[in-house]
């Protein structure tokens, strides 16, 4: 039995955990994960994860049944450890902003250049990496310091 279709998207994972009784999940992965992926490793030693040398074991620690367990986590890596982590649907951020054109000078409705206004980063509607805002930050920098000169 499954509650979530394969390759959902953001929202159609987090509005499947929310409808589960008590509106959270839980995110099991094996050591090929864990051994590649930074972020696990540092939740684990941070306590956040609950780890299982076995996957029997595991189902008794998150209080799941076992067979239940073993028929979602088929594609798995077949011995130990593996690891839990309960989950729930948070917002992550929110989307939107100003428009502003490859120069990062903002553009009104109209598509037309707003004289001496420079946008990057999340104030822009292309927000959400640390790379363009660092990228079009400069640029914004740059272009509004020759403006004043
Ligand atoms: C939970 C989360 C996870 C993310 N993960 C990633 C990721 O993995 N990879 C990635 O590329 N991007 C990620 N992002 C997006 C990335 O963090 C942002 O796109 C990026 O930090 C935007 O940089 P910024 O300088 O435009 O804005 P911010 O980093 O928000 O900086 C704005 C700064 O202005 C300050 N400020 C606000 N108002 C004032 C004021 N009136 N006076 C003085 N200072 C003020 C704020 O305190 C803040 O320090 C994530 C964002 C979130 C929220």
């Amino acid at each position: 039995e499954t509650f979530l279709k394969e390759n959902p998207t953001s929202m159609e994972r987090a509005k499947s955990i929310e409808a589960q009784t008590g509106g959270y999940a839980y995110y099991i992965y094996d050591q090929n994960l864990y051994d590649s992926y930074y972020r696990l490793q540092k939740h684990n030693k941070l306590g956040l994860h609950i780890k299982a040398d076995t996957l029997e074991e595991l189902a008794k620690k998150i209080n799941v049944p076992y067979d239940k367990l073993k028929a979602a986590t088929k594609t798995l890596k077949a011995d130990g450890p593996y690891y839990g982590a309960k989950v729930q649907s948070a917002i992550h951020m929110t989307k939107g902003g100003v428009v502003a054109d490859e120069n990062t000078q903002v553009l009104n409705d109209k598509g037309e250049k707003v004289k001496g206004l420079y946008a990057a980063g999340e104030v822009t509607s292309t927000s959400a990496a640390y790379s363009a805002a660092v990228v079009f930050g400069r640029i914004a920098g740059e272009k509004a310091a020759s403006e004043i000169k």
